[in-house]
C-alpha cells in the first residue's frame, strides 16, 4: 500500500522552448510529481489514460516501482498541453489544452486505495479534486493540492470550495495573484491562508519559492544551473519531491518542511536540465546527494556580526 497517493493529469505534452521542442512527450501533473516523489517514497498514482498512451509511459513509472494500479485506460485519446516558453522560462503560455479522457474522467479512489497517508491533489480539474475528497472514508493525514490559471479562469468556485478542506497549497506566483487580487505574495499568502490552507508555498520559478506557514515564511533559490532546457513539470518534480520526503516522516514540523522544500527544489533543478521527463529519470542516489549539497553550499553564510555604527551616523 503506497503512502503517498497522488491524483491528477497524466498527458502527451507538445513543448516549445528556444532550445528545442518535442511533441507527445510523456508529461501530466501526476506523472512528473509520481517520478519525483518515487525517490523519496512508496507512490501511487489515480489519473486516467486515453488510447493513444503509449505502453512507454507505464514503462518509465514502472521502472521507477509507481503503483499503476489506480490510472484508468479510457477509449477516449489521451489529455493534451501544448505550451511554449520565450525566454522568459518562469511563464509557461498555454496554446491549447484539450482535455479528451479528462471530461468524462470520474475516479472511484477507494477501488484502488482506501488507507491513505498522505494525498497529493495536483493540478486537475477542481471538481475532481472534491469529489476524491468527498469519496475519501477517512481523512488522510495530510493533504495538498495544486492548481493552475486555467482552473482559476474556468472554476474557481470549484476551487474555493476544495480550499476550505486541504492542508498546503502550492501554486505559481502569478496565479497567487490571480487568486488572491493582490500584488504583494506576502499579501497574496496570507489572502490565500484565509480561503483554508495553513501552508501556502508560492512557486516562482527560477527565484525559488517562498513558504508561508502560520505566521513563519521560509524561502529557498533554485538551483542556478548554466542550462534550462524545459522548465515543463518544474512545479510538479518540486511538488513530489518535498511531498514525498515529507511522507517519509512522522513529524510535520516547519523545520521538516523547510528540508522538504530543499528536496523539492533539487528535484524541480533536475527536471529542468532536459526535455519531458528525461532530467528525473534514473537519477542515482549520489547526483541527488551532491545536488543537495550544492544546495547547503548555495544557502549558507557565516552568521553576521552588527555592523552599523554605534552612534548610527554616515
Ligand atoms: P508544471 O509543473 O506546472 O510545469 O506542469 C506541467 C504539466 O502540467 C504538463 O505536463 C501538462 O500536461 C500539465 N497540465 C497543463 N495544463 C493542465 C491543466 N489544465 N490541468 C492539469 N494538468 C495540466
Amino acid at each position: 500500500m503506497p503512502k503517498l497517493v497522488i491524483v491528477g493529469t497524466v498527458a502527451l505534452d507538445n513543448i516549445r522552448t528556444p532550445f528545442g521542442e518535442v511533441k507527445n512527450a510523456l508529461g501530466g501533473s501526476a506523472f512528473y510529481a509520481g517520478l519525483s516523489a518515487s525517490y523519496w517514497t512508496e507512490v501511487g498514482l489515480v489519473a486516467v489514460v486515453g488510447r493513444d498512451y503509449p505502453p512507454d509511459g507505464f514503462s518509465v513509472l514502472n521502472r521507477h516501482g509507481v503503483d499503476v494500479r489506480g490510472i484508468e485506460k479510457s477509449a477516449e485519446l489521451t489529455f493534451s498541453w501544448s505550451g511554449e516558453y520565450t525566454y522568459d522560462l518562469n511563464t509557461a503560455h498555454t496554446l491549447k489544452t484539450d482535455l479528451n479522457c479528462l471530461l468524462s474522467f470520474n475516479p472511484d479512489i477507494r477501488k484502488s486505495y482506501q488507507d491513505i497517508d498522505t494525498l497529493f491533489l495536483a493540478n486537475i480539474d477542481p471538481d475532481i479534486q472534491g469529489r476524491i475528497l468527498d469519496d475519501l472514508e477517512k481523512a488522510p493525514s495530510l493533504v495538498v493540492l495544486d492548481t493552475m490559471n486555467y482552473w482559476i479562469e474556468t472554476k474557481k468556485n470549484s476551487l474555493l470550495k476544495v480550499l476550505k478542506r486541504i492542508g498546503i497549497l502550492t501554486i505559481n506566483e502569478g496565479e497567487a495573484r490571480m487568486l488572491s487580487g493582490q500584488f504583494s505574495l506576502v499579501q497574496s499568502a496570507r489572502v490565500i491562508q484565509d480561503m483554508g490552507p495553513e501552508t501556502v508555498i508560492i512557486k516562482r520559478g527560477e527565484y525559488g519559492s517562498l513558504v508561508f506557514e502560520g505566521k513563519s515564511i521560509f524561502a529557498s533559490p533554485a538551483y542556478p544551473l548554466e542550462d534550462v532546457r524545459d522548465p515543463t513539470g518544474a512545479g510538479d518534480s518540486f511538488a513530489g519531491g518535498f511531498i514525498g520526503y515529507l511522507t517519509r516522516h512522522e513529524d510535520r514540523s516547519n523545520d521538516r518542511l523547510r528540508q522538504s522544500i530543499v528536496i523539492g527544489s533539487a528535484m524541480a533543478s533536475f527536471c529542468v536540465s532536459d526535455f519531458s521527463s528525461r532530467g528525473i529519470e534514473n537519477l542515482k542516489p549520489p547526483d541527488v546527494s551532491r545536488r543537495l549539497q550544492e544546495f547547503s553550499d548555495l544557502t549558507s553564510y557565516r552568521s553576521l556580526a552588527p555592523i552599523l555604527r554605534s552612534d548610527g551616523s554616515q
